[in-house]
């Protein structure tokens, strides 16, 4: 997506964009489904344009311990920064980009979808005490207890599960 820098003055502008996660290339994404909320806050100076990308979406996963799905609000912020300062982008911690005071518009595409990657967790589940599933009959322990679990556990077994449990 790009946004047309055409006839717009020095200064601060917004922008709001509703899309489908095709339009970042991320059609194929299994936890992308939900339309991207993207507030840009763009602003423009003859030495420089900087933009604010701020992105919200729902977002569908499996959780890690319970395989159970579940829905979560996706949000993250990325600031996008281009400067006609060489020495600035060249010496800068941050990735500055060289800044082109004839460009007709700016493309927000790569930006954007690496702030939608960026917003999934590593460490997905459902709920933060989220017990997961019995190791010994398989359901799913936060709707329903089992057996299992009064009887005596094997410690060569509880050894393997705690490796499980914190290889997680
Ligand atoms: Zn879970
Ligand atoms: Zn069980």
């Amino acid at each position: 997506m790009k946004i047309s820098l055409v006839g717009l003055g020095p200064g601060v502008h917004q922008f709001h964009f509703e899309e489908k996660p095709a339009m970042w290339g991320l059609e194929n994404h299994p936890n992308l489904r939900a339309n991207i909320l993207l507030d840009v806050q763009l602003e423009k100076a003859p030495t420089h344009l900087y933009l604010r990308n701020h992105i919200q979406t729902l977002g569908r996963f499996e959780c890690d311990r319970c395989l159970s799905e579940f829905e979560m609000m996706l949000e993250e912020v990325g600031r996008v920064m281009f400067s006609d300062d060489l020495d600035l982008v060249q010496s800068s911690d941050e990735e500055i980009r060289t800044f082109d005071p004839d460009a007709r518009e700016v493309d927000i595409t790569d930006d954007v979808r690496d702030l939608l990657l960026l917003s999934i967790p590593a460490k997905l589940l459902c709920r933060k005490d989220c017990k997961g599933l019995c190791a010994g009959c398989g359901v799913n322990l936060n709707e329903e207890s089992c057996r299992c679990a009064s009887q005596a556990v094997d410690p060569r077994w509880q050894a393997l599960q705690q490796l499980l449990d914190n290889s997680k």
